[in-house]
C-alpha cells in the first residue's frame, strides 16, 4: 500500500469507491462531516436497489458501516473545506493525498424566507423527534417520501406545493394516499412564523399550525472548494438529474477500477 486516496463523503458512493479500493490495496482516507451513508439515511422505504428486498434506508446505511468496517477504513470524522493538488484540509487539519475522490453529494436549495427556526428543516432526519403535524413543502420524490414516512410513524402530515402536479414514482404516490397525506396543492407557503412550541404556516390559502416543516425543493451539488487536477467528482455531487443509490454505488465502484489500473 503506497499511493493514497482520499475520499470526500461517506455516502453510497464514497463507501463504494473506498471499499473497492482497498480490495486493490490502495491507502485510502475517507472524510465524513455527518453520517455514513449520507442522505439516504432519510429514505422512508428503498424498494430498487438490486438484491435487497424493500428496507428503510437507515438499514443499507448500517450495511454500508459493515462494509467499510471489514476493509478496516479509516474515517476521518471532520468537513473538508479546501481540496488542493497534494493535500486535504479540514475544518481541523490538513492531510496529504496524491489523488481525492469528491463524493459529497448535494445540499438543500433553501427557502431562506420561510427558515423561521429550527423546526424548519431540510432533511427527514432534521425534524424534531417530538414533532406530531408535519408540513412538508415540495412536490417530487423526496418531499412524498418524507410525508409518507411522517404518516407511518404517526404524524398528520400537510403536504403544500405550488402547483398542481406531483412528479414522484408510482409506487410514492399510491403510498401517500394510502397513508393518509393531505395534499394542499397549487397552495403555495407564502411566511412561516414561530411559536411558543411549533410553528405557523401561512399559504395562499389559510394557516395551519404545525410542529416542524420540512422544505424539499430541490438540491444541488455540495462541493468544496477545489483548487487541484488530480480529482474526480462521484455520485450525486456531479449534478446529474438522475441521482439513485445504486447509480452512486456504481460511479464509486468505476472510480476505484479505474484509478487501480492506471496506478497498476
Ligand atoms: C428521502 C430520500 C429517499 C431516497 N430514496 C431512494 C431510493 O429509494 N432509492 C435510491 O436508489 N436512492 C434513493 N435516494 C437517493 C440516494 O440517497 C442518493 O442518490 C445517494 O445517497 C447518493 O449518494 P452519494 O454518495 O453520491 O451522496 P450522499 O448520499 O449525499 O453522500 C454524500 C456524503 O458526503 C458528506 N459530505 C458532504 N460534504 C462534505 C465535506 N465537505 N466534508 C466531509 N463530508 C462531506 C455528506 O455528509 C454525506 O454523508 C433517496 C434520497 C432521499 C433524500
Amino acid at each position: 500500500m503506497t499511493k493514497k486516496v482520499c475520499i470526500v463523503g461517506a455516502g453510497p458512493s464514497g463507501v463504494a469507491a473506498c471499499t473497492m479500493m482497498r480490495r486493490y490495496k490502495i491507502n485510502v482516507l475517507l472524510f465524513e462531516h455527518r453520517e455514513i451513508g449520507g442522505i439516504l439515511n432519510n429514505a422512508w422505504r428503498v424498494e430498487n436497489f438490486p438484491t435487497l428486498d424493500p428496507v428503510p434506508g437507515t438499514v443499507i446505511c448500517q450495511k454500508l458501516k459493515d462494509h467499510l468496517g471489514m476493509y478496516d477504513v479509516p474515517v476521518i470524522e471532520e468537513r473538508v473545506i479546501r481540496i488542493r493538488r497534494d493535500m486535504i484540509i479540514t475544518d481541523k487539519a490538513e492531510y496529504s493525498a496524491e489523488y481525492t475522490v469528491v463524493a459529497t453529494g448535494t445540499k438543500p436549495k433553501r427557502l431562506a424566507n420561510l427558515e423561521a427556526g429550527p423546526r424548519v428543516v431540510y432533511e427527514y432526519r432534521d425534524i424534531p423527534f417530538d414533532a406530531e403535524a408535519l408540513a412538508v413543502y415540495g412536490a417530487g420524490d423526496m418531499a412524498l417520501d418524507g410525508a409518507v414516512r411522517a404518516c407511518t410513524e404517526g404524524k398528520k402530515v400537510y403536504m403544500f406545493s405550488r402547483g398542481e402536479r406531483v412528479s414522484a414514482v408510482d409506487a410514492l404516490r399510491r403510498a401517500a394516499s394510502d397513508s393518509g397525506v393531505r395534499f394542499c396543492q397549487a397552495e403555495p407557503v407564502r411566511r412561516v412564523e414561530e411559536l411558543a412550541t411549533g410553528l405557523k404556516i401561512i399559504t395562499s390559502q389559510g394557516s395551519y399550525e404545525v410542529d416542524a416543516l420540512l422544505i424539499c425543493i430541490g438540491r444541488e451539488p455540495a462541493l468544496p472548494e477545489i483548487d487541484s487536477d488530480r480529482y474526480e467528482i462521484i455520485g450525486d455531487a456531479r449534478g446529474d438529474r438522475f441521482r439513485q443509490a445504486s447509480i452512486a454505488v456504481g460511479e464509486g465502484i468505476r472510480s476505484a477500477m479505474r484509478i487501480a489500473s492506471e496506478w497498476w
